[in-house]
């Protein structure tokens, strides 16, 4: 009998676990575009249409490599509602008993295939560089799980910018110099964009009529979609934008969303690109001396430090993950998340740009949105959905961790023991936002003042008990305690107002 050899929409490896167990002569690969998958959270028509197409690519292939290919496409009347039901009306179509799964990425999703009345197979998605069992072990012998330390084991393993048991500069991390703001540069090279080909274009069409009403726009799209185009993007990224990267790689600019970011998330979280791969061909940049220790350390400290740690924080919670909630915040997601009305800048900016292109870098999600919705005592379920999404890359093995553990410290600080928050004053260092805002970010009450200000001091008030005694956020308390009484008392009722807005539905 065959087996039913499951890919989803980002396992578009050839290498992968499950292709690797596949007997081309007689097992069936299984790939469904359903509708449960594309609404389970109202993604953006982008990620959709991104999804589907490397679909559709990798299928044809797979089956030119000599793979039996089962598709079921979207607007197929026969594909069924969600992947069980897909998978069994297959199993019937070829009197199969057994499926081989990769473990998916999403814990619901990987609860529903355990489910399934086949007899399956759970192989380890050995694309991550660190295996899950591996991080759980790390994990079990540490009070505390600092990236820092897992950085300088991968750094160990992979042997990525070593000399020996060094590293090399003498230095594992170059942070402290990628922290400069930037300035809108004409001559700065853009990501590489591509025109969407035949495939994408059906896609795109299709994506139009049965999502219209999600959150985002659709065109332009500019997306890679299949691995010869992934690596065109990554070669342009490498020649063009990784000098660059360091340097600007916290800041942010209202005309100029990329920056020098690689915007490589996508390719790689779908499996168009390895991540070691990446690394490497950043590692021979900086030998080749093209590129700058510092932009090469901190770009591959992102993919084998922060997305290895990230997924292996999502395999070590388990499924309630995403139910987390350290701080017990409990309103509601704003209408300015979904393109609502808002006065402030930072925040018009960041989420415009996510309708627009399903894109925004790391410190616009941490430091805008992210940061706005902690001081805003948002429930951390409903960001976590937000983020799951609206952007291209977004899965719930790497946006899970990022949203519930490092945004919003619902994990009472298990990645960290002090939450991503800040005041205005940051935003106006590292953007240009401020200077076009109605706010005013030097005022702290009044009603000009930065929402950012009042909201900042308000949350350090009101989570007193749990971050007074940090010692990391112990000199902020002392700030705080040494502003006069009637100044704090303001402070904390315009915030007190700000919030009742907001959450009225007030566009603030
Ligand atoms: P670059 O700045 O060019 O970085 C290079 C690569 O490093 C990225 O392509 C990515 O693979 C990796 N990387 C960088 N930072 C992280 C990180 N914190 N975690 C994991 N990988 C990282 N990333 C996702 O891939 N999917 C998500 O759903 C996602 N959600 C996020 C939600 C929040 C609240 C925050 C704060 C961050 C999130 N990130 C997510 C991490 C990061 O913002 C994106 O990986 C990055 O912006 C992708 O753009 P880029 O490819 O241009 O990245
Ligand atoms: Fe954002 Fe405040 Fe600056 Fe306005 S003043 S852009 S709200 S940080």
């Amino acid at each position: 009998k065959p087996r039913l050899i499951l890919v989803l929409g980002d396992q578009l490896t050839d290498s992968l676990a499950g292709l690797r167990a596949a007997d081309p002569a007689r097992d069936i690969v299984v790939m469904a575009e359903v509708m449960a998958e594309s609404t389970a959270v109202p993604h953006h028509p982008q990620k959709i249409a991104l999804v589907l197409t490397a679909m559709r690519k990798f299928a044809r292939q797979l089956t030119e490599q000599g793979y039996a290919v089962a598709y079921s496409r979207l607007d197929d009347p026969e594909t069924g509602p969600s992947l069980p039901t897909e998978i069994l009306r297959r199993a019937a179509e070829y009197s199969s008993d057994q499926l081989v799964v990769t473990t998916p990425g999403d814990w619901r999703l990987l609860q529903e295939l355990e489910a399934v009345p086949l007899t399956v197979t759970m192989l380890p998605d050995d694309r991550f560089i660190c295996a899950a069992e591996v991080f759980t072990a790390w994990a079990a012998e540490r009070k505390q799980l600092r990236m820092e330390w897992f950085y300088r084991d991968m750094r160990r393993r992979t042997g990525l910018l070593m000399d020996g048991e060094q590293p090399i500069g003498g230095q594992w991390n170059f942070d402290p110099e990628n922290r400069k703001a930037a300035k809108p540069d004409m001559l700065r090279p853009k990501p590489l964009r591509f025109t969407p080909d035949a495939d994408t274009e059906a896609v795109l069409d299709l994506v139009e009529t049965r999502f219209a009403s999600h959150f985002g726009k659709l065109r332009p799209f500019h997306w890679p979609t299949d691995r010869t185009q992934a690596l065109q993007a990554l070669d342009h990224f490498i020649s063009h934008s990784l000098p660059r990267f360091g340097d600007e790689q916290d800041a942010m600019l209202t005309d100029d969303p990329f920056l020098s970011h690689s915007l490589l998330s996508p390719c790689i979280n779908l499996g168009l690109l390895s991540p070691l791969e990446v690394c490497q061909r950043a590692e021979a940049e900086y030998h080749a001396g093209r590129a700058p220790l510092n932009a090469v350390e901190g770009f591959i400290r992102q993919i084998i430090g922060w997305r290895e740690y990230m997924r292996g924080i999502w395999a070590l919670n388990g499924p309630e993950y995403p139910t987390w909630n350290a701080l017990q915040h409990k309103a509601k997601l704003p209408a300015v998340y979904w393109g609502g009305k808002t006065k402030m800048a930072c925040m018009k900016a960041s989420v415009a740009q996510t309708r627009d292109l399903a894109y925004a870098h790391h410190i616009q999600r941490l430091m805008i949105t992210g940061n706005f919705a902690l001081l805003a005592g948002i429930d951390p379920a409903f960001v976590h959905e937000w983020y799951l999404a609206v952007y291209i890359d977004a899965f719930e093995w790497v946006e899970a961790p990022n949203t519930i553990g490092m945004s919003q410290f619902a994990c009472g600080g298990q990645l960290g023991s002090k939450p991503y928050v800040s005041s205005g004053a940051y935003i106006d260092r590292m953007s240009d936002y401020c200077g076009s805002c109605a706010y005013k970010v030097k005022d702290r009450t009044g009603p000009d003042a930065c929402p950012f200000n009042l909201l900042y001091w308000q949350f350090l008030d009101r989570h007193r008990d749990r971050f007074a005694k940090n010692p990391r956020m112990a000199q902020m308390y002392r700030t705080w305690d040494k502003m006069a009484e009637t100044h704090r008392a303001t402070v904390l009722a315009e915030a007190e107002d700000l919030l009742a807005a907001l959450h009225s539905g007030a566009a603030i």
